[in-house]
């Protein structure tokens, strides 16, 4: 069921087309938005070019202050900002402001950091030209074009807007359908410290205004959605050579090895598998734990996974799922490992009662069966046991999926991690990479590519400009028709003295 069918009204007073977004816990309406049509995102984008031309010319300094003034204003304005959240995914309160909690050390990352990573200064000019000096700068692309999912409606597609705005660029953002205010808040908040042009606009909409985005002339695209969405954006980018960063789903596995602190490990996987009802692109899915330590871990696990309950009171442990059909998908994975000899230690399929699901814990799950393959987007975990942790790295790679993962292990934490084909390692922790501004977030395979957070994250929203200047001649250049006719011979013998040996 899609929200066009379930809950857009037209207005024929102004032919615009509306929708609405919903409360998941109650299916009450929170708000109404416009979708947004082709010529309407075109016309955004024509907008945002002169708006990217008067926030360049800010230059750093002057960005930093509005995104510092931007991030004060959301600090102020944090609980209406949560209670919009909350009400839009449904999410638990303290699933909220920890996302929020999250944008705000971003933002103010992205803006102080980015004079010191993206401004020009010189690099080394080599043996060769040493009577160049060169500089390097990474400039603005000009209009960021922003399209995001709902499970983390503000911290998700923050991960690209303040990069791409500390960057120097306009931003145009289509939010999911699901969480249209959210973007709504983002986009009157920032016009509050940037009044003069509209540097971040928001362009409401379902899948086709997103689309319209892709095709609307802007110099790059951040995508962060499902792979097959991705896929989408990708061929409808292609068209126009507009550059992507697609940042999509995950399977992430948690590894316990035989010297992990177990109950560490336990408390990591319940927290990391259902926090925000287990709808996070990074969060833990499967589980593979040493022989040695299983039996004590499963206990652990099944024992903290019992005592939560999910809820729409603002103090539950997790709130509903947001999306009607996801219940679907989490039902199929459960029922299909179950039915291939499964078991469930914590629920069942009686957990399954929309909009909540209530903690799922199957153990030994064949490794082909959509529950360890496919993102399940759920509060469930799938827990197997490994002979050791080699296993379990062979295990955790073996699907297309990269995004992130998890280590448990006393003494050889960051040698599983460098062995981990994904973006990103937690060693003895959950997630903690999402929660530091420096290191970039992204994934491998059908995770997706490009990175968000970080140098890396600010550099995505760039383009490299590269400038030599000749400070004096040289009796050995080459590259004239000036040069004499041993000056090529001379270079070439120089090299084999440098780099020949
Ligand atoms: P979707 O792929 O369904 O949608 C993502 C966004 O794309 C939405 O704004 C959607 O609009 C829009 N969209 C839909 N169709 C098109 C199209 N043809 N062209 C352009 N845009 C389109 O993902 P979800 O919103 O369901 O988000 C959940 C997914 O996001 C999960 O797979 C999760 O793992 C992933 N994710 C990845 C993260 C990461 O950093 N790697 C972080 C967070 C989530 P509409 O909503 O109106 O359909």
């Amino acid at each position: 069921m899609t929200r066009t069918a379930a809950a857009s009204t037209a207005r024929p007073d102004d032919e615009q087309q509306r929708f609405a977004s919903l409360d998941p816990r109650t299916g009450e309406v929170v708000g109404h938005h416009p979708v947004r049509t082709e010529a309407e995102v075109v016309e955004a984008v024509r907008r945002a070019r002169s708006a990217a031309a008067f926030w360049a010319e800010l230059g750093f300094d002057g960005r930093r202050a509005r995104l510092d003034a931007w991030r004060r204003l959301l600090v102020r304005r944090l609980a209406e900002f949560q209670s919009l959240v909350c009400a839009e995914t449904g999410k638990s309160a303290d699933d909220a402001r920890i996302e929020l909690g999250l944008v705000v050390d971003h933002l103010r990352w992205a803006a102080k950091q980015a004079a010191k990573v993206l401004g020009r200064r010189k690099v080394a000019s080599g043996l060769l030209m040493h009577n160049h000096a060169a500089t390097l700068e990474y400039r603005p692309l000009g209009v960021v074009g922003v399209i995001g999912p709902w499970n983390y409606p503000a911290f998700t597609p923050m991960g690209s807007i303040a990069y791409a705005l500390a960057a120097g660029n306009a931003v145009v953002f289509k939010p999911s359908e699901h969480t249209p205010g959210v973007g709504e808040f983002l986009a009157g908040t920032f016009a509050e410290v940037v009044p003069e042009f509209p540097v971040l606009q928001v362009v409401t909409g379902f899948g086709e205004t997103g689309a319209a985005l892709c095709r609307a002339g802007v110099d790059k695209l951040a995508f962060t959605g499902s792979t097959p969405t991705g896929k989408r954006v990708m061929a409808a980018c292609a068209e126009s050579l507009t550059p992507v960063l697609v940042e999509c789903g995950g399977k992430d596995p948690l590894i316990v090895a035989e010297d992990a602190d177990v109950r560490a490990a336990a408390e990591a996987a319940v927290w990391g598998g259902m926090f925000n009802s287990g709808q996070t692109c990074a969060g833990v899915e499967r589980v593979y734990v040493a022989e040695a330590v299983a039996d004590e871990f499963i206990a652990l696990v099944t024992e903290k996974a019992r005592a939560l309950r999910p809820g729409g009171e603002p103090d539950a442990d997790f709130g509903p799922i947001t999306m009607p059909r996801q219940v679907e998908v989490i039902g199929a994975h459960v029922a299909d490992a179950l039915e291939r000899g499964g078991r469930a230690v914590v629920g069942g399929l009686e957990s399954v009662r929309p909009p909540y699901v209530e903690p799922v814990v199957l153990v030994d799950v064949p490794e082909d069966a959509a529950a360890v393959t496919e993102e399940t987007f759920g509060p469930t975990l799938v827990v197997n046991r490994v002979a050791d942790a080699d296993e379990a790295v062979r295990r955790a790679n073996a699907l297309r999926y990269g995004l992130g993962a998890a280590v448990f292990s006393r003494h050889r934490g960051e040698e599983l991690a460098g062995r981990l084909r994904c973006g990103m390692v937690a060693v003895n922790s959950v997630l903690a990479f999402a929660s530091v501004p420096a290191l970039p977030f992204g994934g491998v395979g059908d995770s997706g590519f490009g990175r968000i957070h970080g140098e890396d994250g600010l550099r995505e929203f760039t383009y490299a400009h590269a400038v030599t200047r000749k400070r004096f001649g040289t009796l050995l250049d080459p590259m004239t028709y000036d040069r004499g006719p041993r000056t090529v011979r001379h270079v070439l013998r120089l090299i084999r003295v440098l780099y020949g040996r």
